[in-house]
């Protein structure tokens, strides 16, 4: 067997353990004679499964027990829409910050519902540096601020956690490609929300933590399945859940806690970063265009001094079990993206692979 290191921004590379004990389980688990893609979700055993993994989960990130834990099908795409359904409270508009392309999706999502306010955006400066909150144009009625602390795509990360104008303005962000990754404060959030496929587990699962004060008040039309409170009230079990990906999830956050949990995990993943950026700044050959104070702990994008040898970087990185390093369709250049699941020795590999390249043909 040969475990590729894979920079993929997701779906993305999962702990090889996690792996491993889903294997193990796969066709009987623990001897249920059934594997968990075969129960019912209102199984007793589905259930256990189910609600372990809610537990873990507010184990880590320290959920305080006035949030909901949802988890649910759709994607982060979904929330897009789902956010301003179920957040609006009979107001008229909603403050987005925009740092990058999922930030754009979600504003152009949600002006379908609202009056969107740009409270800032980062693109007079290319989208290579986060918006302080000096910056920010907010407005006092907003129905909620919201953010992504971390742009995937560009690899642009927020240091520090907006705040909005007002109490009565809850802040939103889209966490999918950064949540697990560091401890953080929920208690300043009124909702969370994260697709799973990139530090959680499988596609299909979409991880949202909300404020239960905030549900039960939905747009006029709001589909059944887009209304938090449906999901709230049913335990996620309204209809049938993404019961596979819930459970592989279980998993992971099982190995998170197994790691140290998040604090564990903010120390090595800042270690990882750190080197690939100093590998990355202290050559002549690669550069990353984002300004350092908004640089991403999680997607580290960058450029070869001559794109011509992009294609043959991509071929020799994967001859050394180095995949999926190419840059977005709509960026183009590289793009390692180094989740929590990849080890510290993929990354270090990686910094030696580019360091050799760079000596052959920079
Ligand atoms: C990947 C990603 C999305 C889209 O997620 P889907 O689950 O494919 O809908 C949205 N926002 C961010 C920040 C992402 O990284």
């Amino acid at each position: 067997m040969t475990r590729a290191f894979n920079f993929s921004a997701g779906p993305a590379i999962l702990p090889a353990e996690v792996l491993q004990q889903a294997q193990q389980e796969m066709v009987d688990w623990r001897g249920t004679g059934m594997s968990v893609m075969e129960m019912s979700h209102r199984s007793k055993e589905y259930m256990s499964i189910a609600a372990q993994a809610e537990a873990d989960l507010r184990e880590l990130m320290a959920i305080p027990a006035n949030y909901k834990v949802l988890f649910l099908q759709g994607g982060a795409s979904s929330q897009f829409a789902m956010v301003p359904m179920n957040l609006l409270r009979g107001k008229q508009g909603a403050d987005y910050i925009n740092t990058g392309i999922w930030s754009q999706k979600a504003i152009d999502e949600a002006s379908r519902y609202c009056t969107v306010n740009v409270a800032a955006s980062a693109e007079s400066n290319g989208f290579s540096r986060v918006p302080g909150q000096e910056a920010l144009q907010l407005k006092g009625d907003a129905a909620y601020l919201h953010y992504i602390p971390n742009e995937t795509i560009g690899g642009l990360e927020f240091s520090y956690i907006p705040q909005p104008l007002s109490s009565d303005t809850p802040l939103v962000a889209d966490l999918s490609s950064t949540i697990l990754s560091r401890p953080l404060d929920v208690s300043q959030f009124g909702l969370i929300y994260a697709g799973a496929q990139k530090n959680i587990g499988p596609a299909g699962l979409t991880v949202v933590i909300v404020r239960e004060e905030l549900l039960g008040n939905t747009l006029p039309g709001t589909p059944t399945m887009f209304d938090y409170k449906v999901h709230a009230d049913n335990d996620s079990m309204y209809n049938t859940p993404a019961t596979y990906s819930w459970y592989l999830a279980g998993l992971v956050f099982d190995w998170v806690k197994k790691q140290g949990g998040l604090v564990a995990m903010a120390e090595i993943n800042q270690r990882k970063a750190a080197k690939l950026y100093a590998a990355i700044d202290g050559s002549e050959f690669y550069s990353n265009p984002i300004h350092v104070d908004s640089r991403s702990w999680m997607n580290v994008p960058f450029t070869l001094a001559d794109s011509n040898l992009d294609a043959l970087f991509l071929k020799e990185a994967a001859e050394q079990q180095l995949t999926t390093l190419k840059g977005h369709r709509l960026l183009g250049g590289m793009r390692a993206s180094i989740y929590n699941a990849m080890p510290e020795a993929g990354v270090d590999a990686l910094i030696s692979f580019m360091a050799d390249f760079e000596k052959r043909y920079g």
